[in-house]
């Protein structure tokens, strides 16, 4: 079975190519367009893997990602945040949040997917299989 991703992004270019580049690669995507919904759909529905935009509407990524790791079904699921932030310490503060690792916008096409693959791997090697 192919890993279940859930994208929580609320920019729609950036969902289409993330999207578009994840299913080529054989992944299913389900998308959120805020941290409310995307708290939702994971709490409903538990996903493999969790993509996490930092700048988002109303609830930014940080407190998302806090709020996730709260959820009792994904305290050992891979959180990667996605962000254009190129603010200093800004990659801590999304680890401190509970991110396992950090992509920068804009999205690379050619180093996306491996880049996910290799967040995923260090931390099930460190966690365990989720
Ligand atoms: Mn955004």
């Amino acid at each position: 079975m192919s890993s279940r991703i859930l994208m929580i992004e609320d920019n729609e270019q950036n969902r289409y190519l993330a999207t578009f580049l994840l299913e080529r690669n054989g992944f299913q995507v389900e998308s959120a367009v805020d941290g409310a919904a995307g708290l939702r759909a994971a709490a409903s529905n538990p996903p493999d893997i969790i993509l996490l935009d930092i700048q988002l509407p109303k609830m930014d990524g940080h407190a998302v990602a806090r709020a996730l790791r709260e959820l009792r079904e994904l305290d050992r699921t891979p959180i990667i945040a996605v962000t254009s932030y190129a603010m200093v310490g800004d990659r801590e503060k999304s680890l401190a949040a509970g991110c396992d690792g950090y992509i920068e916008k804009p999205i690379d096409p050619e180093t996306f997917v491996d880049t996910i693959r290799d967040i995923v791997e260090q931390v099930r090697h460190i966690r365990g299989r989720t």
